[in-house]
């Protein structure tokens, strides 16, 4: 599927503390819909007080990476970045 999010490169202070170091974090616009887990639960869990989910490995195969690419195009909130500067 074809990547209609630009590659940002904003500060992460919007990112939530409990994302691992590395491309893709989650923002503070996550809803909690859980669709990011559901399609890449290696990547993204539910942070242990349930106020967000968030980037819990970055990941490390080419079917973790897809699969993170795809909860990136269909979050519905944009909370999903990948940062190429990291
Ligand atoms: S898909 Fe987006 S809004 Fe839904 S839980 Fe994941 S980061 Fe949050």
């Amino acid at each position: 599927m074809f990547n209609t999010h630009p590659i940002q490169s904003v500060s992460r202070k919007d990112a939530f503390p409990e994302n691992v170091p590395g491309p893709f974090y989650v923002n503070t616009q996550c809803i909690i819909c859980s669709l990011c887990h559901e399609l890449a639960p290696d990547v993204f869990r539910i942070s242990e007080d349930e106020t967000s989910f968030y980037v819990y490995a970055q990941p490390s195969t080419a079917e973790q990476l897809a699969a993170a690419e795809e909860a990136l195009e269909c979050c519905p909130m944009e909370a999903i970045v990948r940062d190429e500067n990291d």
